[in-house]
Protein backbone atom coordinates (compact mmCIF):
# COMPACT_ATOMS: atom_id res chain seq x y z
CA UNK A 1 0.00 0.00 0.00
CA UNK A 2 1.54 3.46 -0.98
CA UNK A 3 -1.20 5.89 -0.05
CA UNK A 4 -0.86 8.36 2.54
CA UNK A 5 -2.63 6.50 4.89
CA UNK A 6 -2.97 2.96 3.41
CA UNK A 7 -6.19 3.00 2.65
CA UNK A 8 -5.69 0.84 -0.37
CA UNK A 9 -4.87 -2.36 -1.37
CA UNK A 10 -4.73 -1.78 -4.91
CA UNK A 11 -4.86 0.90 -6.80
CA UNK A 12 -6.05 0.64 -10.31
CA UNK A 13 -8.55 2.14 -12.33
CA UNK A 14 -11.94 1.11 -14.27
CA UNK A 15 -13.12 3.92 -16.14
CA UNK A 16 -16.85 4.74 -16.46
CA UNK A 17 -19.33 5.26 -19.02
CA UNK A 18 -18.52 8.84 -19.21
CA UNK A 19 -22.09 9.89 -20.06
CA UNK A 20 -24.21 8.84 -16.54
CA UNK A 21 -25.29 10.78 -13.59
CA UNK A 22 -21.73 9.92 -11.41
CA UNK A 23 -19.96 11.19 -14.34
CA UNK A 24 -16.66 12.47 -12.70
CA UNK A 25 -17.07 10.94 -9.51
CA UNK A 26 -14.48 8.75 -8.18
CA UNK A 27 -15.29 5.70 -6.15
CA UNK A 28 -13.25 3.64 -3.87
CA UNK A 29 -14.51 0.13 -3.18
CA UNK A 30 -13.54 -2.66 -0.89
CA UNK A 31 -11.72 -4.98 -1.38
CA UNK A 32 -14.28 -7.85 -0.79
CA UNK A 33 -16.87 -6.52 -3.67
CA UNK A 34 -15.48 -8.28 -6.91
CA UNK A 35 -13.93 -6.48 -10.13
CA UNK A 36 -13.48 -8.01 -13.36
CA UNK A 37 -9.81 -8.03 -14.10
CA UNK A 38 -8.72 -6.17 -10.77
CA UNK A 39 -7.37 -8.27 -7.60
CA UNK A 40 -10.19 -8.79 -4.93
CA UNK A 41 -8.36 -9.83 -1.99
CA UNK A 42 -10.94 -9.55 0.88
CA UNK A 43 -7.64 -8.49 2.89
CA UNK A 44 -6.58 -11.95 3.60
CA UNK A 45 -3.90 -13.66 2.40
CA UNK A 46 -6.01 -16.68 1.16
CA UNK A 47 -7.09 -14.28 -2.05
CA UNK A 48 -4.19 -12.68 -2.22
CA UNK A 49 -3.60 -13.31 -6.24
CA UNK A 50 -7.18 -13.93 -6.56
CA UNK A 51 -8.57 -12.09 -9.89
CA UNK A 52 -12.65 -12.33 -10.36
CA UNK A 53 -13.57 -13.20 -13.86
CA UNK A 54 -16.87 -10.63 -13.36
CA UNK A 55 -17.85 -7.46 -11.22
CA UNK A 56 -20.05 -7.38 -8.84
CA UNK A 57 -23.64 -5.85 -9.77
CA UNK A 58 -22.86 -2.77 -7.70
CA UNK A 59 -19.78 -1.96 -9.68
CA UNK A 60 -21.48 -2.63 -12.92
CA UNK A 61 -24.52 0.10 -11.89
CA UNK A 62 -21.87 2.65 -10.27
CA UNK A 63 -19.51 2.23 -14.04
CA UNK A 64 -22.56 2.40 -16.20
CA UNK A 65 -23.90 5.65 -14.23
CA UNK A 66 -20.27 7.49 -15.52
CA UNK A 67 -18.36 6.73 -11.85
CA UNK A 68 -14.92 5.81 -12.31
CA UNK A 69 -13.27 3.03 -9.91
CA UNK A 70 -10.13 4.29 -8.35
CA UNK A 71 -9.07 1.01 -6.43
CA UNK A 72 -9.86 -1.41 -3.93
CA UNK A 73 -9.71 -0.41 -0.36
CA UNK A 74 -8.09 -2.09 2.88
CA UNK A 75 -10.63 -3.72 5.02
CA UNK A 76 -10.12 -6.12 8.03
CA UNK A 77 -9.96 -9.96 6.63
CA UNK A 78 -13.28 -11.05 5.53
CA UNK A 79 -14.67 -8.21 6.80
CA UNK A 80 -14.26 -9.71 11.06
CA UNK A 81 -12.97 -6.66 12.81
CA UNK A 82 -14.15 -3.30 14.08
CA UNK A 83 -10.50 -1.28 13.30
CA UNK A 84 -8.94 -3.07 9.57
CA UNK A 85 -6.44 -4.23 11.46
CA UNK A 86 -6.86 -7.71 10.98
CA UNK A 87 -6.34 -7.00 7.57
CA UNK A 88 -3.17 -9.08 6.08
CA UNK A 89 -1.93 -5.92 4.60
CA UNK A 90 -1.33 -3.78 7.44
CA UNK A 91 -3.65 -1.34 9.46
CA UNK A 92 -4.88 1.53 7.54
CA UNK A 93 -4.62 4.66 9.69
CA UNK A 94 -7.07 7.58 10.52
CA UNK A 95 -6.85 10.51 8.57
CA UNK A 96 -7.98 12.84 11.40
CA UNK A 97 -5.59 11.35 13.33
CA UNK A 98 -3.00 9.09 12.02
CA UNK A 99 -1.91 7.46 15.62
CA UNK A 100 -5.44 5.59 15.53
CA UNK A 101 -7.40 3.17 13.63
CA UNK A 102 -10.14 4.35 10.95
CA UNK A 103 -12.59 1.88 12.41
CA UNK A 104 -13.57 -1.07 10.44
CA UNK A 105 -13.97 -3.45 8.78
CA UNK A 106 -14.60 -0.60 5.56
CA UNK A 107 -11.39 1.00 7.00
CA UNK A 108 -9.84 1.33 4.02
CA UNK A 109 -13.12 3.04 2.19
CA UNK A 110 -13.86 5.31 4.67
CA UNK A 111 -10.04 6.65 5.45
CA UNK A 112 -10.22 7.15 1.50
CA UNK A 113 -12.88 9.49 1.37
CA UNK A 114 -11.95 11.26 4.28
CA UNK A 115 -8.50 11.58 2.68
CA UNK A 116 -10.07 12.82 -0.30
CA UNK A 117 -8.75 10.00 -1.93
CA UNK A 118 -12.20 9.34 -3.47
CA UNK A 119 -15.63 11.21 -3.88
CA UNK A 120 -17.71 7.80 -2.49
CA UNK A 121 -16.50 4.47 -1.38
CA UNK A 122 -18.21 1.27 -0.91
CA UNK A 123 -18.37 -0.64 1.95
CA UNK A 124 -20.04 -3.45 3.65
CA UNK A 125 -21.91 -3.96 6.88
CA UNK A 126 -22.75 -6.66 8.10
CA UNK A 127 -22.76 -5.59 11.88
CA UNK A 128 -21.75 -1.85 11.40
CA UNK A 129 -18.85 -2.05 8.81
CA UNK A 130 -20.15 0.58 7.30
CA UNK A 131 -21.12 2.78 9.75
CA UNK A 132 -18.05 2.40 12.49
CA UNK A 133 -15.50 3.55 9.94
CA UNK A 134 -17.84 6.34 8.64
CA UNK A 135 -17.86 7.54 12.39
CA UNK A 136 -14.47 7.01 13.37
CA UNK A 137 -13.11 9.03 10.29
CA UNK A 138 -16.10 11.93 10.08
CA UNK A 139 -17.90 11.12 7.16
CA UNK A 140 -21.32 9.65 6.63
CA UNK A 141 -22.13 6.28 5.62
CA UNK A 142 -25.48 4.29 5.13
CA UNK A 143 -26.17 0.50 5.74
CA UNK A 144 -29.37 -0.12 3.40
CA UNK A 145 -32.24 -2.13 4.28
CA UNK A 146 -31.64 -6.05 3.63
CA UNK A 147 -32.53 -6.48 -0.03
CA UNK A 148 -32.00 -3.46 -1.38
CA UNK A 149 -28.86 -3.42 -2.97
CA UNK A 150 -27.59 -6.68 -4.93
CA UNK A 151 -25.10 -8.76 -2.94
CA UNK A 152 -24.22 -10.35 -6.26
CA UNK A 153 -20.06 -10.37 -6.49
CA UNK A 154 -20.11 -9.51 -2.33
CA UNK A 155 -17.93 -11.99 -1.08
CA UNK A 156 -19.84 -13.62 2.03
CA UNK A 157 -19.04 -13.19 5.30
CA UNK A 158 -22.82 -13.46 6.89
CA UNK A 159 -25.45 -13.46 4.23
CA UNK A 160 -28.39 -12.75 6.25
CA UNK A 161 -27.00 -9.76 7.80
CA UNK A 162 -24.75 -7.79 4.99
CA UNK A 163 -25.79 -5.61 3.03
CA UNK A 164 -23.31 -3.00 0.37
CA UNK A 165 -23.38 0.34 1.36
CA UNK A 166 -22.23 3.86 0.31
CA UNK A 167 -19.63 6.58 2.27
CA UNK A 168 -19.19 9.85 1.15
CA UNK A 169 -18.48 13.56 2.65
CA UNK A 170 -22.06 14.19 2.22
CA UNK A 171 -25.12 12.73 3.30
CA UNK A 172 -26.42 13.90 -0.16
CA UNK A 173 -23.52 12.62 -1.54
CA UNK A 174 -23.81 9.25 -0.24
CA UNK A 175 -27.70 8.97 -0.99
CA UNK A 176 -27.05 9.83 -4.65
CA UNK A 177 -24.37 6.49 -4.88
CA UNK A 178 -27.58 4.75 -3.02
CA UNK A 179 -29.95 5.30 -5.53
CA UNK A 180 -27.47 4.31 -8.43
CA UNK A 181 -26.47 1.01 -6.61
CA UNK A 182 -30.34 -0.04 -4.84
CA UNK A 183 -32.82 -2.00 -7.25
CA UNK A 184 -33.88 -5.41 -7.75
CA UNK A 185 -31.19 -7.81 -9.28
CA UNK A 186 -32.26 -11.06 -10.92
CA UNK A 187 -28.49 -12.38 -9.44
CA UNK A 188 -29.63 -11.76 -6.10
CA UNK A 189 -33.12 -13.41 -5.28
CA UNK A 190 -33.18 -11.63 -1.92
CA UNK A 191 -33.00 -8.17 -3.33
CA UNK A 192 -36.66 -6.35 -3.91
CA UNK A 193 -38.11 -3.27 -5.14
CA UNK A 194 -38.29 -0.93 -2.67
CA UNK A 195 -41.80 0.61 -3.42
CA UNK A 196 -43.61 -2.95 -3.97
CA UNK A 197 -41.76 -4.36 -0.68
CA UNK A 198 -45.21 -5.20 1.16
CA UNK A 199 -43.95 -4.94 4.67
CA UNK A 200 -42.47 -1.49 3.60
CA UNK A 201 -43.58 2.06 4.48
CA UNK A 202 -41.37 2.60 0.89
CA UNK A 203 -40.63 6.25 0.14
CA UNK A 204 -37.84 6.64 -2.94
CA UNK A 205 -38.48 10.21 -3.83
CA UNK A 206 -38.90 10.98 -7.39
CA UNK A 207 -35.09 11.71 -9.17
CA UNK A 208 -33.77 9.36 -5.93
CA UNK A 209 -33.02 9.68 -2.61
CA UNK A 210 -30.69 12.42 -2.55
CA UNK A 211 -33.47 14.35 -3.10
CA UNK A 212 -34.77 13.47 0.34
CA UNK A 213 -31.69 15.05 1.86
CA UNK A 214 -33.21 18.66 2.33
CA UNK A 215 -32.50 19.02 5.75
CA UNK A 216 -36.47 19.42 6.64
CA UNK A 217 -37.22 17.67 9.84
CA UNK A 218 -40.02 19.78 11.09
CA UNK A 219 -42.38 17.58 12.33
CA UNK A 220 -40.33 14.82 12.29
CA UNK A 221 -40.47 12.05 15.70
CA UNK A 222 -37.15 10.99 16.78
CA UNK A 223 -36.84 8.31 19.26
CA UNK A 224 -34.02 7.88 21.70
CA UNK A 225 -33.19 4.46 23.56
CA UNK A 226 -32.16 5.00 26.47
CA UNK A 227 -30.39 1.68 26.28
CA UNK A 228 -28.39 2.74 23.44
CA UNK A 229 -26.44 5.31 25.60
CA UNK A 230 -25.96 3.50 28.47
CA UNK A 231 -22.11 2.08 28.56
CA UNK A 232 -20.93 4.85 25.80
CA UNK A 233 -17.87 6.98 26.49
CA UNK A 234 -19.44 10.24 27.79
CA UNK A 235 -18.01 12.66 25.65
CA UNK A 236 -19.61 10.80 22.52
CA UNK A 237 -23.04 10.82 24.81
CA UNK A 238 -22.54 14.76 24.84
CA UNK A 239 -21.73 15.16 21.41
CA UNK A 240 -24.84 13.52 20.60
CA UNK A 241 -27.36 14.36 23.09
CA UNK A 242 -26.15 18.14 21.38
CA UNK A 243 -26.56 17.07 17.83
CA UNK A 244 -30.11 15.50 19.03
CA UNK A 245 -31.10 19.00 20.73
CA UNK A 246 -30.21 20.45 17.66
CA UNK A 247 -32.51 18.56 15.39
CA UNK A 248 -35.41 19.66 18.02
CA UNK A 249 -34.23 23.69 17.65
CA UNK A 250 -34.94 22.69 14.00
CA UNK A 251 -38.30 21.43 14.49
CA UNK A 252 -38.01 18.01 15.21
CA UNK A 253 -39.88 16.35 18.24
CA UNK A 254 -37.54 13.72 20.40
CA UNK A 255 -39.18 10.69 22.62
CA UNK A 256 -37.87 8.47 25.20
CA UNK A 257 -38.52 4.98 23.42
CA UNK A 258 -37.20 1.69 24.88
CA UNK A 259 -35.23 -1.34 23.09
CA UNK A 260 -35.01 -3.92 26.01
CA UNK A 261 -33.56 -6.85 23.94
CA UNK A 262 -31.00 -4.92 22.17
CA UNK A 263 -29.02 -5.75 25.01
CA UNK A 264 -28.60 -9.28 23.75
CA UNK A 265 -27.85 -7.72 20.36
CA UNK A 266 -24.15 -8.37 20.34
CA UNK A 267 -23.90 -11.93 21.95
CA UNK A 268 -26.85 -12.84 19.36
CA UNK A 269 -24.86 -11.53 16.49
CA UNK A 270 -21.85 -12.90 16.74
CA UNK A 271 -23.02 -15.93 17.12
CA UNK A 272 -25.19 -15.63 13.95
CA UNK A 273 -22.22 -14.01 12.04
CA UNK A 274 -19.51 -16.55 13.14
CA UNK A 275 -22.45 -19.76 11.71
CA UNK A 276 -22.89 -18.43 8.78
CA UNK A 277 -19.49 -17.54 8.58
CA UNK A 278 -17.70 -21.20 9.01
CA UNK A 279 -20.52 -22.52 6.27
CA UNK A 280 -19.12 -19.99 3.68
CA UNK A 281 -15.83 -19.71 4.40
CA UNK A 282 -15.64 -23.66 3.60
CA UNK A 283 -14.93 -22.88 -0.11
CA UNK A 284 -11.60 -21.77 0.56
CA UNK A 285 -10.29 -25.40 0.42
CA UNK A 286 -7.24 -24.94 -2.03
CA UNK A 287 -9.07 -26.44 -4.98
CA UNK A 288 -12.01 -23.54 -6.33
CA UNK A 289 -10.62 -20.67 -5.14
CA UNK A 290 -6.61 -18.55 -3.97
CA UNK A 291 -4.07 -20.22 -1.76
CA UNK A 292 -3.21 -23.72 -1.75
CA UNK A 293 -1.40 -26.15 0.36
CA UNK A 294 -0.22 -29.04 -1.67
CA UNK A 295 0.03 -31.56 1.78
CA UNK A 296 1.30 -34.78 1.48
CA UNK A 297 -0.61 -35.52 -1.65
CA UNK A 298 -3.60 -36.22 0.74
CA UNK A 299 -6.56 -34.43 -0.06
CA UNK A 300 -7.72 -34.13 3.60
CA UNK A 301 -3.95 -32.37 4.20
CA UNK A 302 -4.10 -30.61 1.76
CA UNK A 303 -7.57 -28.81 2.80
CA UNK A 304 -6.09 -28.72 6.32
CA UNK A 305 -2.71 -27.26 5.12
CA UNK A 306 -4.51 -24.62 2.70
CA UNK A 307 -6.05 -23.01 5.93
CA UNK A 308 -2.76 -21.52 7.17
CA UNK A 309 -3.52 -18.83 5.10
CA UNK A 310 -6.62 -17.79 7.38
CA UNK A 311 -5.38 -14.81 10.01
CA UNK A 312 -6.18 -15.54 13.63
CA UNK A 313 -9.73 -13.88 13.95
CA UNK A 314 -11.01 -15.61 11.26
CA UNK A 315 -9.57 -18.70 12.85
CA UNK A 316 -10.98 -18.15 15.71
CA UNK A 317 -14.81 -16.88 14.32
CA UNK A 318 -14.88 -20.50 12.15
CA UNK A 319 -13.89 -22.37 15.06
CA UNK A 320 -17.11 -20.24 17.21
CA UNK A 321 -18.94 -21.06 14.69
CA UNK A 322 -18.52 -24.52 13.83
CA UNK A 323 -18.85 -24.86 17.53
CA UNK A 324 -22.14 -22.79 17.63
CA UNK A 325 -23.53 -25.19 15.01
CA UNK A 326 -22.57 -28.63 16.14
CA UNK A 327 -24.77 -31.40 17.00
CA UNK A 328 -25.52 -30.77 21.02
CA UNK A 329 -25.13 -27.19 20.89
CA UNK A 330 -27.13 -25.63 18.17
CA UNK A 331 -30.34 -25.37 20.76
CA UNK A 332 -28.17 -23.60 22.87
CA UNK A 333 -26.34 -21.43 20.92
CA UNK A 334 -28.03 -20.75 17.26
CA UNK A 335 -31.21 -20.99 17.88
CA UNK A 336 -31.56 -19.13 20.89
CA UNK A 337 -29.55 -15.85 19.26
CA UNK A 338 -32.29 -16.65 16.51
CA UNK A 339 -34.97 -16.21 19.15
CA UNK A 340 -33.02 -12.86 20.42
CA UNK A 341 -32.96 -12.05 17.13
CA UNK A 342 -36.89 -11.90 16.96
CA UNK A 343 -37.05 -10.11 19.70
CA UNK A 344 -35.13 -7.24 18.77
CA UNK A 345 -36.82 -6.79 15.76
CA UNK A 346 -39.82 -7.01 17.77
CA UNK A 347 -38.61 -4.08 19.68
CA UNK A 348 -37.71 -1.81 16.42
CA UNK A 349 -41.54 -2.65 14.96
CA UNK A 350 -43.01 -1.71 18.80
CA UNK A 351 -41.07 1.33 18.57
CA UNK A 352 -41.98 2.60 15.16
CA UNK A 353 -45.05 2.79 15.96
CA UNK A 354 -44.48 6.22 17.60
CA UNK A 355 -41.60 7.46 15.79
CA UNK A 356 -39.85 7.79 12.54
CA UNK A 357 -36.57 7.46 13.28
CA UNK A 358 -34.50 6.50 16.15
CA UNK A 359 -30.80 8.40 17.12
CA UNK A 360 -28.17 6.79 19.17
CA UNK A 361 -24.39 7.18 18.99
CA UNK A 362 -23.07 4.86 16.37
CA UNK A 363 -20.01 4.05 18.21
CA UNK A 364 -20.12 3.72 22.23
CA UNK A 365 -16.27 4.84 21.70
CA UNK A 366 -13.96 6.97 20.10
CA UNK A 367 -11.50 5.54 17.86
CA UNK A 368 -9.12 3.21 19.30
CA UNK A 369 -5.03 4.18 19.14
CA UNK A 370 -3.57 1.26 16.81
CA UNK A 371 -3.14 -1.47 18.22
CA UNK A 372 -5.04 -0.95 21.58
CA UNK A 373 -7.64 -2.79 21.22
CA UNK A 374 -6.08 -5.93 18.76
CA UNK A 375 -5.70 -8.32 21.58
CA UNK A 376 -9.04 -8.29 23.30
CA UNK A 377 -11.19 -9.39 20.79
CA UNK A 378 -14.33 -9.24 23.41
CA UNK A 379 -13.85 -5.72 23.47
CA UNK A 380 -13.63 -5.67 20.23
CA UNK A 381 -16.94 -7.27 19.58
CA UNK A 382 -18.46 -5.15 22.27
CA UNK A 383 -17.87 -1.56 20.68
CA UNK A 384 -20.54 -3.26 17.77
CA UNK A 385 -23.28 -2.82 20.39
CA UNK A 386 -25.10 0.26 18.99
CA UNK A 387 -24.58 -1.21 15.20
CA UNK A 388 -25.43 -4.37 14.98
CA UNK A 389 -29.45 -4.15 16.40
CA UNK A 390 -29.88 -2.87 12.82
CA UNK A 391 -28.23 -5.60 11.19
CA UNK A 392 -30.50 -8.09 13.09
CA UNK A 393 -33.16 -6.16 12.04
CA UNK A 394 -32.39 -5.39 8.67
CA UNK A 395 -33.14 -1.98 8.85
CA UNK A 396 -31.64 0.81 7.29
CA UNK A 397 -29.22 2.99 9.44
CA UNK A 398 -27.43 5.63 8.51
CA UNK A 399 -24.21 7.33 10.97
CA UNK A 400 -23.67 11.20 9.94
CA UNK A 401 -20.76 13.45 11.93
CA UNK A 402 -22.57 14.66 15.05
CA UNK A 403 -19.14 16.83 15.99
CA UNK A 404 -16.53 16.22 18.16
CA UNK A 405 -14.73 15.32 21.35
CA UNK A 406 -11.47 15.82 22.06
CA UNK A 407 -10.70 16.51 18.60
CA UNK A 408 -11.88 12.93 17.61
CA UNK A 409 -15.35 12.38 15.30
CA UNK A 410 -18.20 11.30 16.67
CA UNK A 411 -20.98 9.44 14.89
CA UNK A 412 -24.65 9.87 15.21
CA UNK A 413 -26.83 6.95 14.04
CA UNK A 414 -30.41 7.10 12.72
CA UNK A 415 -32.19 3.93 12.52
CA UNK A 416 -35.28 3.91 10.10
CA UNK A 417 -38.48 1.37 8.94
CA UNK A 418 -37.36 -1.24 6.47
CA UNK A 419 -36.93 0.81 2.86
CA UNK A 420 -37.69 4.35 4.53
CA UNK A 421 -34.30 5.16 4.12
CA UNK A 422 -35.66 8.57 2.59
CA UNK A 423 -36.36 9.27 5.77
CA UNK A 424 -33.28 8.25 7.45
CA UNK A 425 -31.40 10.24 5.17
CA UNK A 426 -33.64 13.50 5.43
CA UNK A 427 -33.12 13.31 9.27
CA UNK A 428 -29.46 12.69 8.77
CA UNK A 429 -29.32 15.81 6.02
CA UNK A 430 -30.43 18.26 9.14
CA UNK A 431 -27.35 16.74 11.75
CA UNK A 432 -24.75 18.15 9.15
N1 LIG B 1 -17.27 -5.64 13.70
C1 LIG B 1 -18.23 -6.59 13.25
C2 LIG B 1 -17.56 -7.93 13.06
O1 LIG B 1 -16.40 -7.97 13.28
C3 LIG B 1 -18.89 -6.12 12.01
C4 LIG B 1 -18.19 -6.50 10.77
C5 LIG B 1 -18.93 -6.15 9.52
O2 LIG B 1 -19.94 -5.45 9.55
N2 LIG B 1 -18.46 -6.72 8.42
O3 LIG B 1 -18.15 -8.90 12.72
Amino acid sequence: MADEYDAFITEETIEGDAEGRLAGTTVAVKDNISTAGVRTTCGSEMLADYVPPYSATVVERLTDAGATIVGKTNMDEFGMGTTTETSAFGPTRNPIDPERVPGGSSGGSAAAVAAGEADVALGSDTGGSVRCPAAFCGVVGIKPTYGLVSRYGLVAYANSLEQIGPIAGTVEEAAEALSVIAGPDPNDGTTRDPTDAEDADATVPEGGYAAAADGDVDGLTVGVPTELFEGADERVVETVEAAIADLEAQGAETIEVSLPSVEHAVQAYYVIATSEASSNLARFDGVRYGHRAEGDGNWNESFAETREAFGAEVKRRILLGTYALSAGYHDKYYAKAQDAREWVRRDFDDAFEDVDVIASPTMPVLPFELGESLDDPLRMYLADANTTPANLANLPAISVPAGEADGLPVGLQLVGPKFDEATVIRAASAVE
